[in-house]
Order: C-alpha cells, then structure tokens, then sequence
C-alpha cells in the first residue's frame, strides 16, 4: 500500500484491486468519446483505469496530502483539482466539459447521498452517476413501491432515470476495511422523461410527502404546503390522501403534483 496516513473525517477506504477497478469502469459504461467526473480520486487508482477508457477524466480530491501521490503519476488525460467537489457550484466544475459527461465515484458514504442529489438536481448535463453506495443505499434506489426500502431516494431516482445495481462490493476488498458491504449502482439520466416539470419543486414536494413515513399523504403535504386537509381535496381524491406517500410511484407523485401546481 501506498505511504499515506488515511483519514477517517474524509472517509477514506481505498480499493487496489485490479478487476474491481476495471469492472467499476465497465459498469460505468466509460468508453473513448467519454469525458468522465471522478469525485474522491483517493491515491488515483481507480482514476487511472477510467483513463484508460476514457477521452478525459476530471477528478477532485479533498485531501492536499494525496497531491504528490497524485500528481507524480498523473495519465496525461487526467485533471486533478484539490478541492471539495461537494462546495464547489456544479456549473464550475462543468466548466471542464463539452457537453455531456458521466460521473463516477468511489466517496465516503457519507456524502454519497447529498452528492447524487447535488447533480441530479443543479446538473442537465449529467448522462449518468455511477457510485460505489452502501448496500442499503443501493437497496433504496431500486427499492419496489410499498416496501420498507421505498422511499424519497427511490422516487426521485425514477423521476430522473433510472437505477440500477452492478455489483455488491464485499468490505474486505477496501483499505482500511468499512464495517458495511457496499454495492456499485448506476443511475442513467433521462433528461426528456420529466423535463415540464420544475425539478426542485417536485423534490421538496416529494420530501414533504414523506416527511413523516408513518403518517398519511393528508397530514404531510398539509403541512409541507401549508394548505389545510379541505383544501387539498380539491386537488387530490380523498382515498389517496388517506394512505402514506410508499405507497405511490414516481408517476403517481408526478399526476399530484400537477393537480396541485398546475392547476391552483
Ligand atoms: N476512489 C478512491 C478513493 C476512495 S476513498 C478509491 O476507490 O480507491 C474516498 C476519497 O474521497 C478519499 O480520498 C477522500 O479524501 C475523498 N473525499 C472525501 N470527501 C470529498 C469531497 N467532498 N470532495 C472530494 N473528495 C473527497
């Protein structure tokens, strides 16, 4: 292993396994013409098989002490920024792309979610995410409706494209070694699919619908749109707002939302 003290605030559990590295880049589905965001290079290995596949990879890395490493065995189709890919705006870390890109990452889990939301939400450039996730992250995203797993995240993957599982990565293929499996999962965006409707709005409609899991439809979105039980009748039909939000598709959260704001 690499001469490097690994950091447990930046979650960092590093893979050196060979076929691992160049399963996840046929996962992610990397060919010639790609240009490629890798978030959390680590000490760049998985960088450097994405390079060999890719047209280009921009990779971020939050740790400075991994810049020699780094830089000393940089592929020449590689950029590497030393910054937190998580603060930094979408549009300037677009800045590096043509037009389109895919991103793939290995993060600590952690920030996995924030991140899918971070490029799902402000990005319509990203084609795909492909993401090493806990295993129960991954459960969540492709979770059927109604089951325990079914939730904020499994919608609004649909809303967005559509998720899917690669692999299950067992822990002790990591270093340091995690207490969790983990599982790679690849998240194809289709930009057309909901493309009328206003996607922040329809994300914290569907978070207010689910804020509570154990509470009816009425009682959440009453009180994420601040609009009384009677009113929202009017929009919604009264058998539906007696059930929880799990039990809606993504589809059917779409036909609500414009009930409510395509027709007040
Ligand atoms: N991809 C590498 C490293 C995985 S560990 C591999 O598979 O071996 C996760 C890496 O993400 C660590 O190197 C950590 O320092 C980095 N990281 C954590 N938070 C980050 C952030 N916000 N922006 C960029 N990199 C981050």
């Amino acid at each position: 292993m690499i001469d490097h003290k690994f950091k447990k605030k930046f979650g960092q559990n590093f893979i050196s396994d060979t076929n691992l590295l160049r399963a996840i880049v046929t996962d992610a589905g990397v060919n010639k013409d790609d240009e490629v965001l890798e978030i959390g290079a680590g000490a760049g290995t998985l960088t450097k098989e994405l390079a060999l596949s890719a047209k280009k990879v921009v990779s971020y890395e939050i740790d400075k002490d991994l810049q020699d490493i780094l830089l000393s065995e940089r592929p020449e189709n590689v950029k590497y920024y030393f910054e937190d890919a998580l603060a930094k705006k979408t549009s300037e870390i677009e800045k590096d792309f043509l037009e389109g890109y895919k991103v793939v990452a290995n993060l600590p889990y952690y920030i996995t979610t924030p991140l899918i939301f971070k490029f799902l939400e402000e990005s319509d450039r990203v084609e795909s995410i492909t993401i090493m996730v806990q295993k129960e992250v991954a459960e969540r995203l492709v979770a059927p409706v109604g089951g325990k797993d079914y939730g904020i995240l499994t919608v609004m993957a649909n809303f967005y494209g559509k998720a899917e599982i690669k692999r299950i990565v067992k822990r002790t293929m990591f270093f340091p070694q995690p207490n969790v499996d983990s599982a790679i999962v690849r998240i194809d965006i289709d930009r057309e699919k909901y493309k009328e409707i206003d996607k922040q709005k329809f994300s914290s409609f569907v978070r207010g619908a689910f804020a509570m899991r154990r509470k009816t439809l009425s009682n959440n979105l009453s009180a994420s749109l601040g609009m009384s039980k009677e009113k929202l009748k009017e929009f919604l039909p009264e058998d539906q707002l007696s059930k929880r939000a799990e039990q809606f598709d993504c589809e059917t959260f779409v036909k609500f939302y414009k009930n409510i704001f395509q027709k007040k």
